[in-house]
């Protein structure tokens, strides 16, 4: 249970790494109207949280949250709404079946998780479009980017991750991560003590990818005998040497 001093000083630490990001990236900017992509689990949670707090530092800038409702088995479409409405906060539900699409699509024994993300992502895209926003806020966390990150290095041989902002690759999107300091437990923490309303995402039965659990079983191994690890590993993120790897394309080896 959660002291009112430990979630003073876990709220202040996730403010602290929303506005990290947002300064360092700037993520919000004069007149930018952002949908705030909400699931209903604890991340985007606290990423709305973040949001209404900024709102009230910074008056020149619109939210409007975006929910999808996958028309999973047992989904509880009533609990957003409720919610938002009660913040005051304008939102919109898009209803789409992708879960239909996603269970008769994916072979027998694979996780769904991948191509559910993709039909996600196309249909977010598709309202951010027909809303006019300027940009799409994501929930992902620090943990993410790192579990990402190594998913990358050790499966598809390549050094990237989730970034905390970009352009979409046909340019109508800019997408921002503004979490993407803020620490999975104290998001926990925070969600707990706040007790949101939290729709599970695997009501459609799929599990979690399993070397995503593997990756991040490894992280909390590392950290249990290393305390302060994730912290390295996040800054060896933003403290990289062109000059000291391989990739031809981002340093020119010809003018040494
Ligand atoms: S658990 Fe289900 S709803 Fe969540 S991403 Fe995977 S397939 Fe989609």
């Amino acid at each position: 249970m959660s002291t009112v001093m430990s979630i003073d000083k876990t709220l202040q630490r996730l403010k602290k790494g929303f506005w990290e990001a947002v300064e360092e990236f700037q993520l919000i900017e004069p007149g930018d109207k952002i949908m705030v992509c909400l699931s209903g689990g604890k991340d985007s949670y606290t990423m709305l949280d973040m949001f209404l707090h900024a709102q009230q530092v910074r008056k020149n800038f619109e939210i409007i949250a975006v929910n999808l409702d996958q028309k999973q088995p047992g989904f509880p479409e009533e609990v957003l709404p409720q919610y938002l409405s009660r913040l005051g906060v304008p939102f919109k539900i898009v209803e789409r079946d992708t879960y239909s699409i996603v269970m008769e699509k994916t072979p027998e024994g694979k996780t769904m998780c991948s191509m559910c993300s993709r039909l996600r992502r196309g249909t977010l895209y598709a309202t951010a479009e027909e809303l006019g926003v300027t940009k799409i806020a994501l929930g992902h966390h620090r943990e993410d980017v790192l579990e990402t990150f190594f998913l990358n290095l050790f499966f598809s041989g390549k050094m990237e991750t989730m970034p905390a902002k970009y352009r979409t690759d046909d340019g109508k999107h800019v997408v921002i991560r503004p979490l993407a300091y803020c620490r999975e437990d104290d998001i926990a923490e925070y969600a707990l003590y706040k007790e949101f309303p939290i729709i599970p995402c695997n009501l459609c039965g799929s599990q979690e990818n399993m070397q995503r659990k593997v990756v991040k079983k490894m992280m909390l191994d590392w950290e249990e005998k290393y305390p302060n690890r994730k912290e390295i590993m996040y800054n060896a993120l933003k403290n990289i040497s062109p000059s000291h790897l391989y990739d031809r394309d981002i340093f020119d080896f010809t003018q040494v």
